[in-house]
């Protein structure tokens, strides 16, 4: 039977751009003043300001992208070739690429299956008299367990930097990600909680770091044509930090949204044996970049199919992530010793939106949906 309206695709996220962002962008481009004082202008010193409130750190420094933000950490902290860095293989790849291009080796620990990420316990494991530091990833908007990471850093005098590209706005312990370790490193990208299109910020208490990093941003010049540091040109432009700053007014409700959101999925899909449901840890406060529910099943395929199914339901069911950083073909020449927990969460995890724009009928059809085809193919 044809139905009367059809359903549109639930996307897995989306930019949320509202009026006001519009506005704020034409402001900028009315101006016509695009970028301003190698980028230092007015747009993106006030967007920095402000976003290192919200943080709650004493500095933030845009950058182009949340890659950029990485790179110019790793790279102010001084990692370079022959320094090893422990982070994650379950995770997006970015971290893994600027330890790369610092020289630096990076180092692949395992995860913890409640919460996704970093395990502190594998972290011992990798440890050796070159390492130099840890990344760490909230993964999904869920923060690691930072205090025995924090402990284990503090022992062997090792940087942590947080990949909170996932997770602005979740706390661990009332403290706001990324202002934990050492450095912090955001995403702007178009599907992030907020967005500039593309773009990134290193957030950090750290005075001499950040004005480093400040250098490395803009070709490591201290001064105008006095390269002090080996820099790159990571600048954010105007037009980028007037919708940052516009979307970071509404940061708060976006995130109220999605945890409301994140809330209403477990109550719907919640307590069918073969679906694990996120839990989150009574210290914590996730932001729900997405819900990442995980299928007891052996097999990748099973997996795979009720994803594909979903998709031809209209969901945007998404892997993150399918396949491990370790066993991508350029990084299999680092050599990582077996990620039991990383491999079974690559063959299990499901990713479903739980953005602002999903409303409470799309929960109701995702959890019926999730639920049939579990019922079906496990
Ligand atoms: C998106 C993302 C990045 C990279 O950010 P870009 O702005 O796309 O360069 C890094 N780490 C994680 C976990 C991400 O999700």
């Amino acid at each position: 039977m044809p139905r009367a309206k059809a359903r549109r695709f639930i996307r897995i996220n989306e930019p949320i751009i509202e009026r006001d962002d519009i506005e704020a962008v034409t402001e900028v481009l009315e101006s016509g003043i695009l970028t301003d004082k190698m980028g230092m202008g007015p747009y993106v010193t006030k967007f920095e300001q402000e976003f290192a409130k919200f943080v709650g750190t004493k500095y933030a420094i845009a950058t182009n992208s949340g890659t950029s933000a990485l790179l110019a950490a790793l790279s102010a902290l001084g990692i370079k070739q022959g320094d090893e860095v422990i982070l994650p293989s379950f995770a997006f790849v970015a971290a893994a690429e600027a330890v790369v291009w610092t020289g630096a080796t990076p180092v692949f620990a395992d995860i913890d299956l409640s919460t996704y990420t970093i395990d502190p316990d594998s972290i011992k494991e990798c440890i050796t008299p070159n390492t130099k530091a840890i990344i760490v990833v909230h993964l999904y908007g869920m923060p690691a367990d930072m205090d025995p990471i924090m402990e284990i850093a503090e022992e062997h005098g090792l940087y942590v930097i947080e990949d909170a590209a996932q997770a602005h706005g979740a706390k661990y312990k009332g403290k706001v990600v990324g202002s934990i370790g050492h450095v912090g490193c955001f995403s702007f990208y178009a599907t992030k909680i907020i967005t500039t299109g593309e773009g990134g910020m290193v957030v950090t208490n750290d005075k001499e770091l950040a004005d480093k990093i400040f250098a490395i941003r803009n070709h490591g010049e201290t001064s105008p044509y006095r390269s002090f540091y080996l820099g790159l040109n990571l600048r954010m432009t105007e037009i980028q930090a007037a919708l940052g700053l516009s979307q970071l007014r509404k940061i708060r409700k976006f995130l109220k949204k999605r945890r409301e959101n994140a809330r209403k999925l477990t109550k719907e899909i919640g307590g069918m044996a073969p679906i694990i449901v996120p839990v989150v840890p009574k210290d914590r406060k996730h932001s729900w970049y997405v819900y990442t529910i995980r299928i007891r099943t052996r097999s990748g395929k099973v997996r795979d199919k009720i994803v594909q199914k979903l998709k031809e339901k209209g969901i945007d069911a998404r892997v993150y992530y399918s396949r491990p950083i370790h066993l991508m073909p350029y990084y299999t020449v680092y050599k990582t010793k077996p990620l039991r927990k990383t491999k079974l969460a690559t063959k299990q995890v499901i990713c479903l939106p739980v953005h602002p724009r999903v409303e409470d009928r799309d929960i109701k059809y995702m959890a019926e949906s999730v639920k049939k085809l579990v019922r079906k193919y496990v």
